[in-house]
């Protein structure tokens, strides 16, 4: 357990003690007050009987020697209860220690997962930032200092800058939308899946077709209403499509595949690109995941934050997202959402 965590454990387990115990002497001071009420009424309160003669053998002295004996019962008595109240909190602390400690792990455990996810976040995204404009700075520097730097030079060292801002722009434009998610909630109304899916491929296209990539979908007009934010839900698609082109070599097929099921609609986007190692299938829905084989590829640019958003988007649609992938041959993502009911 990380230090701190388990300082505020204690803080915070010490408080709930705390209360614990206010309550449990606030009874037991109570009980000992009623309890020995009760006992002085039982064994001090009915003097009169002794008081007064009962007999002609009772004598003063059997009538004291009974006070002195009642008196010595009620001591006693007294003690017993003090001491098993003692006994009883003594217990209550101790159990008492153990559950608020136990409780206030458990209070604070989530917040401290929030606190690292937001740290490991930000520490994910300034490395991001970093590393393009370490490379910028350096190169600009090396340019610069070069005596005889030609004109052409100078104008691959501007071509390569904005390669970099281009990169930093679409960090930026990533970042942006997941403070969007987190924060702002989805316009959701009754939308056309068709129209969806039809928006998202006609805005891959052009790069698409750079790669001669043809875009298939089936089948061609399929009527399946849902329920949610169209500009998200184009978003979703247009992060698939946008990784099957860039994960696939020249002259390939990409396909949409739209299955209406009773209470569900499924789309697939199925590429022949060079697919995801088996390793790093249970990661690249996580932000900033890069699978290593795209890291590499120097071709390939992102920052591993699409399917993040993707993920995102379709979970706030009451949906899923998973992937079925084999290296060098290709991937299935498939997105599920809800059918809105007739
Ligand atoms: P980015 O593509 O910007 O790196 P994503 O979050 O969209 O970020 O994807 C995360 C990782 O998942 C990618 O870096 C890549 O390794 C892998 N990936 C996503 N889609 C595909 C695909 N269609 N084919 C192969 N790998 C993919």
């Amino acid at each position: 357990m990380p230090f701190a965590l388990h300082k505020g454990s204690i803080r915070l387990a010490g408080l709930y003690l705390a209360i614990i115990m206010s309550i449990s002497i606030f009874f037991s001071v109570t009980i000992y007050s009623l309890s020995i009420n009760e006992l002085g009424r039982g064994l001090r309160g009915p003097r009169s009987v002794i008081v007064r003669p009962v007999g002609p053998g009772f004598s003063e002295e059997i009538k004291n020697d009974i006070l002195r004996e009642r008196s010595v019962l009620y001591t006693e008595a007294k003690e017993r209860v003090l001491a098993r109240l003692i006994v009883i909190n003594i217990f209550i602390l101790i159990g008492g220690g153990a559950l608020s400690y136990y409780l206030a792990v458990r209070t604070l455990k989530p917040i401290e997962e929030a606190r690292e996810a937001q740290n490991r976040f930000t520490a994910d995204a300034s490395h991001e930032l970093r590393t393009p404009i370490t490379a910028m700075l350096t190169e600009n520097e090396v340019t610069l200092m070069d005596p005889k730097l030609s004109l052409q030079d100078a104008k691959r060292q501007l071509a390569s800058n904005i390669e970099e801002l281009q990169r930093l722009s679409a960090l930026s434009d990533g970042l942006m939308r997941i403070a969007g998610l987190e924060n702002r909630t989805l316009q959701k109304m009754d939308v056309s899946l068709q129209d969806i899916v039809d928006n998202a491929i006609h805005s891959i296209q052009t790069v698409a077709s750079a790669k001669f990539i043809d875009i298939d979908k089936h089948p061609k007009k399929s009527n399946v209403t849902i329920h949610g934010d169209s500009f998200s839900l184009q978003e979703v698609f247009t992060i698939l499509l946008d990784n099957a082109v860039k994960y696939s070599n020249k002259n390939t097929k990409i396909s949409v595949n739209i299955q209406k099921h009773q209470n569900e609609v499924t789309v697939d986007v199925v590429d022949k690109g060079m697919g995801i190692p088996g390793k790093d299938v249970p990661y690249i829905f996580d932000r900033f995941y890069r699978a290593d084989s795209s890291r590499t590829h120097q071709s390939v640019q992102g920052h591993g934050l699409g399917l993040s958003i993707a993920k995102d988007i379709i979970t706030k649609h009451g949906g899923t997202i998973s992937v079925k992938s084999t290296p060098k041959k290709g991937s299935v993502f498939s997105v599920r959402l809800p059918l809105v009911k007739d």
